[in-house]
């Protein structure tokens, strides 16, 4: 049975992405310039909108900001974007994968969280805080609502050959793997591994570290990247926490974490565990921004911890929050916080991870 929902036949159009190709022949000067600016909305869906610019930018400050100044009948129409919003300011600038003839710009948008998340991490910016995010999804072929590699009828065999699966039968979607891959490193983005997941049809991909704010952003990126591989192969990408009841692991966004201290050899160890202790009281404040339907996904089964108590523990990956096992053979390292649900929003996470580590203010 699917949480998904779902796609009725017809719902995706198959791109013809090697004819679009065709067109990118190299323009022979720097005066038409494109910007991708890249916007998340209130669902944590991103949309996305080009400009042309004449000039090579260089630096964030060279951005026009983009402007969706939205009449009443439009507003009726996008009521999901960011109402308040209209004028997008730019944060983060990438290189964009999919226009490189063009020196095409991908251009990340501000965004409320991001405020907040931004804010919290300039407080702490002497603790030089580092983030990994380890981004799961399940790929649905929307022609039959299956996930990837799922026959039409019953269930593939059950679970235990699929992680980090080699050859077919026991990986799906390695296509699309290795393109948002290869354009995630074009783009720059900090990424840093990739693997199948224990569910077939579900993958993973890993971003980090990141220094601070900017491991939002270049998540929120990552995906954007992965959501335009995916549209070239016709393929839906479902971040939902538990797209497929039954026996099967749930999809979550493990967030890993250290400060300079955490990562020094002196008394590593003993900062992570005072963290991990000041986390501990504020676990339902956690929970609250660690995705939607995470109830579904956080049993305390299939490598969770339950949703309603919080542990932790070295090397256990039915724990809240993970130590790893070499972190505590060297005495330093950082810490594995295992709520997160697959789609959840990392300027959120990694607000409330400084918040509740450091006793920020009255909180
Ligand atoms: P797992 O064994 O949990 O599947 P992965 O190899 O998938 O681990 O992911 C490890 C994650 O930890 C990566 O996102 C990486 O960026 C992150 N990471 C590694 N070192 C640090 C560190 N010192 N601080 C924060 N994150 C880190
Ligand atoms: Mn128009
Ligand atoms: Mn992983
Ligand atoms: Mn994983
Ligand atoms: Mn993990």
């Amino acid at each position: 049975m699917l949480t998904q929902p779902y796609f009725p036949p017809g719902s995706a159009v198959i791109s013809n992405a090697p004819i679009t190709s065709r067109y990118d022949t190299p323009l022979n000067n720097a005066t038409k310039v494109t910007i991708e600016y890249v916007f998340i909305d209130k669902n944590h869906q991103l949309r996305s909108k080009s400009k042309t610019i004449n000039f090579i930018p260089t630096s964030l400050d060279q951005i026009p900001a983009l402007n969706l100044f939205l009449d009443e009948e439009q507003k009726k129409s996008t009521e999901d974007l960011h109402s308040s919003q209209q004028q997008y300011k730019p944060v983060a600038m990438y290189d964009d994968p999919f226009r490189v003839s063009s020196h095409g710009k991908l251009v990340l948008c501000e965004s409320p969280t991001r405020q907040e998340c931004k804010e919290m991490m300039e407080y702490y910016a002497d603790l030089e805080p580092w983030f990994g995010m380890e981004q799961e999804y399940v790929l649905f072929d929307p022609k039959t609502n299956k996930p990837l590699g799922w026959p039409l009828h019953g269930e593939p065999e059950s679970q235990g050959k699929y992680y980090c699966g080699v050859g077919t039968g026991r990986m799906f979607g390695r296509d699309i793997l290795e393109s948002h891959y290869r354009a995630c490193l074009y783009a720059g983005l900090t990424i840093c591994g990739s693997n199948a997941e224990v569910t077939p049809g579900q993958l993973e991909y890993q971003i980090g570290p990141c220094l601070g704010v900017s491991m939002g952003d270049e998540l929120w990126i990552a995906r954007y990247i992965m959501e335009r591989v995916a549209e070239d192969f016709g393929i839906i990408v479902s971040l939902h926490p538990k797209p497929i009841l039954g026996d099967w692991n749930p999809t979550g966004c493990h967030t890993n974490f250290s400060t300079n201290e955490m990562r020094s050899v002196d008394n590593g160890l003993m900062a992570i565990e005072q963290a991990i202790e000041n986390m501990s009281s504020k676990h339902l404040e956690h929970i609250k921004v660690y995705g939607r339907d995470n109830h579904l996904r956080l049993t305390g089964e299939y490598e969770t911890g339950h949703i309603s108590v919080f542990s932790y523990g070295v090397g256990n990956r039915g724990a809240s929050i993970r130590i790893p096992r070499r972190v505590v053979l060297e005495g330093k390292g950082y810490m594995e916080d295992r709520r997160p649900a697959s789609n959840i929003d990392p300027y959120q996470v990694t607000t409330i991870i400084m918040k509740s580590s450091f006793n920020y203010k009255t909180f």
